[in-house]
């Protein structure tokens, strides 16, 4: 789950890592409110989506007057923002962040995540931050200096000290660096996070002081039922409405940009599914994970959902009856096709217990059902299939 920028800046604070100070606003009056409260001459008005590149994309603009400051944010609220994080949606601005402006001599990355192939938390940190760290990652991967902490030992000075080093930091912001990442890891490891990103951390003018000027937050879901106060902070309208919907029905969804909707149980065979709908030259519009109880009116829902993506061209089921059975997966899928009037072509691929006894049921059912006897063929089968090399039923 992610958090808005000013639900990660609370936590900061909570945490003692400095950040300019701001309030939130859901109207252009409580914009003007906020910047007179905050005093000062210069303000950021900052879109609250749940995605980075929005100075890109309008949604951080300065003010100078705090009646500038209610004329931009009565702009941005109402408007939806899309940006190169935003996978294809546009995000509806329901607040913004009325924050002090700070005046920057430079901006730096830092971020915490759990590094996978280390398997180790790890605090990754460049120079060259600001709004183009993706393309720094790519192009000059020399730029980013990652460390990695060991569980047992916690974050040690001496690493904070080799990053702040790396940065280039004065002695002064080295002690700083040191307290903020202190701060940073306690918080990561408290609250069950998955990551946390300050692009940028700002050394700020005249001063030299670091500052965490932007916030990202991504928490564990799986940890949300033990983090009440953070489970609340969610904000479903910056969720997609497909997703939003299979979790209502216990299923887990998530959508892709290609055409082949894919109806699986268990994620390993997704993961399966979907690399051989690659191999094939296709391109999967979504996947959808029944999970082990596939029973008639799951496998209905499942269709739905699957289907509400507008690019479908063909459904692939590929189904492993272990804990099921394949004939009652087959009842479902024939209902479902049924009560949900598919108008793309439907390839299924069985396995398992009962497996006959499904086809047969497939093959009775007089509906446009294609059977496939593997997944090779049945992805093959749907990739034909979408791109309307293929349109006959079995
Ligand atoms: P993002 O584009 O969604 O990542 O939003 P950020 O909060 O990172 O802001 C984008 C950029 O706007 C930053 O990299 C800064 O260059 C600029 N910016 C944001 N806040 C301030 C500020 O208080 N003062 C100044 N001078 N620039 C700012
Ligand atoms: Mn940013």
């Amino acid at each position: 789950m992610n958090l808005h920028e000013y639900q990660a800046k609370a936590l900061f604070k909570q945490y003692g890592i400095p950040t300019p100070a701001g309030e939130v606003a859901a109207s252009a009056e409580d914009a003007v409110q906020a910047a007179r409260a905050l005093g000062g001459g210069q303000w950021v008005i900052k879109a609250q989506v749940h995605a980075g590149g929005r100075g890109k994309a309008g949604g951080v603009k300065l003010a100078h007057t705090p009646a500038e400051a209610g004329e931009l944010a009565g702009r941005m609220l109402g408007m939806h923002i899309q940006t190169y994080q935003t996978g294809g949606r546009a995000l509806p601005v329901n607040t913004v962040l009325v924050a002090e402006a700070s005046d920057i001599a430079a901006e730096l990355y830092l971020s915490v995540l759990i590094d996978r192939s280390r398997r180790r938390i790890s605090f990754v940190g460049s120079a060259a931050g600001g709004v183009d760290i993706e393309q720094v990652a790519a192009a000059t991967p020399e730029k980013i200096f990652t460390i990695a902490i060991d569980p047992t030992a916690g974050l040690q000075g001496f690493q904070c000290r080799r990053l702040g080093f790396a940065l280039g930091l004065n002695e002064a912001q080295i002690k700083q660096l040191t307290r903020m990442m202190g701060g940073l890891y306690r918080l990561f490891v408290e609250r069950d996070l998955a990551l946390i990103e300050v692009n940028p951390l700002v050394i700020a003018a005249p001063g030299g002081d670091l500052l965490a000027l932007d916030a990202k937050i991504n928490v564990d879901d799986n940890a949300l039922y033990r983090q009440a106060d953070i489970a609340a902070l969610r904000d479903e309208s910056q969720e997609d409405p497909a997703e939003l919907e299979a979790g209502r029905h216990g299923l887990n969804y998530i959508t892709l940009d290609g055409d082949i909707a894919c109806m699986v149980n268990g994620a390993g065979l997704a993961m399966a599914t979907m690399d051989e709908i690659q191999r094939q030259g296709g391109r999967p519009a979504n996947f959808l994970d029944v999970g082990g109880g596939a029973n008639a009116a799951r496998v209905a829902e499942a269709f739905k959902i699957i289907l509400g993506a507008a690019q479908v061209k063909a459904i692939l089921v590929n189904i492993f009856g272990g804990i099921v059975r394949c004939d009652l997966v087959a009842e479902g899928i024939v209902a479902a096709v049924r009560e949900v009037h598919v108008k793309v072509p439907v390839i299924v691929r069985l396995e398992g217990t009962n497996v006959e006894a499904g086809y047969r049921l497939l093959e009775a059912s007089s509906l446009a059902i294609i059977t496939a006897p593997d997944l090779e063929r049945g992805a093959r089968l749907a990739v034909e299939a979408a791109r309307g090399a293929n349109t006959a039923t079995a």
